[in-house]
C-alpha cells in the first residue's frame, strides 16, 4: 500500500505508515544545538539553511557541511532554502546563500525545497539564471490561483499544509488548480497529522484518501527516485 508522503516537517515523532522529511537546519547542525537525528525509523531529511538565518553562518562552512550531509542516503534533499521579505535579514545576502545552495543541489542531483514568504517573483527571477535542479517544491504554499500557475509554468510542484483544513476560498481555488503530478502535501510546524492533511485535500478534490495517497507516492517515486525501503533504517 502506498504510504502517506510528508514532504516537509519539522515534527521529530514518527508518523505510522507515512515516510518524512525532516528539516534539519544546517545552522543548528553546526553549532551542534539541539538537534535529534535527522533520520531515526527510516525518515528522510533535507538540510539547508534557511534565509531567517543567512546572516548568522559561515557561508563556506555551512555549504561544506550541506555539501557533507547531501552524500548521505537519508537525504533526500536540500532545504528548506528560499527567500523571506517578511523577515530583517538582508536581502541581496539570502539570495547569495539560496543561489549557493541550488547551485549546491545541483551538484549533488537532489532536489530543492523553498521557502517562500511574499517572494514568489523573487525566486521565478532566480530560477531564470538556470541555477535550480529540475526537481523544486514550493512548501507551504498559500498563495492564489495567478501565483500557483505562474510557478507550475516553470516547473514548480506545490506542497500545501494544515492551511487546508480551513482553505479560504483563494487557497482554494489554487490547490484545485495544481495538477495530480505536481502536487505534494505536508505538516511542515503544524500540530496536525499528515493524516489530516490529506484527509482534508482529498476532500477538497473530491477523491478519496486512497487515490490521493497513491497518486503523491507516485510523485515522491518519480521526484526522488528512492522508496521507503531504500533508505537505511527501514
Ligand atoms: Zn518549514
Amino acid at each position: 500500500m502506498a504510504r502517506y508522503i510528508d514532504i516537509h516537517t519539522h515534527r521529530q515523532t514518527e508518523q505510522p505508515g507515512a515516510i518524512a522529511i525532516r528539516n534539519v537546519f544546517a545552522r543548528d547542525s553546526f553549532r551542534q544545538e539541539g538537534v535529534s537525528p535527522p533520520f531515526t525509523g527510516g525518515d528522510l531529511f533535507s538540510v539547508g539553511v534557511h534565509p531567517w538565518h543567512a546572516d548568522d553562518i559561515e557561508m563556506d562552512i555551512a555549504l561544506d557541511m550541506i555539501r557533507v550531509m547531501a552524500q548521505l542516503p537519508a537525504c533526500a534533499a536540500i532545504g528548506e532554502i528560499g527567500l523571506d521579505r517578511a523577515c530583517d535579514v538582508d536581502f541581496d545576502l539570502q539570495r547569495e546563500v539560496f543561489v549557493a545552495q541550488c547551485r549546491l543541489a545541483c551538484e549533488s542531483g537532489l532536489p530543492v525545497i523553498v521557502h517562500s514568504a511574499r517572494t514568489h517573483a523573487d525566486i521565478l527571477q532566480v530560477h531564470k539564471s538556470n541555477v535550480f535542479p529540475p526537481i523544486w517544491i514550493v512548501h507551504g504554499f498559500r498563495g492564489k490561483l495567478q501565483t500557483a500557475g505562474q510557478l507550475l509554468r516553470n516547473g514548480a510542484r506545490l506542497s500545501f499544509g494544515e492551511a487546508l483544513l480551513r482553505a479560504p476560498a483563494p487557497l482554494r481555488e489554487a490547490f484545485l488548480a495544481v495538477p495530480d503530478d505536481r502536487l505534494y502535501l505536508e505538516t511542515d510546524e503544524a500540530g496536525c497529522s499528515i493524516m489530516d492533511v490529506y484527509a482534508a485535500a482529498a476532500g477538497l478534490r473530491e477523491v478519496t484518501v486512497e487515490q490521493l495517497r497513491e497518486q503523491l507516492y507516485a510523485n515522491f517515486i518519480r521526484d526522488f527516485g528512492i522508496t521507503h525501503e531504500d533508505t537505511p533504517m527501514a
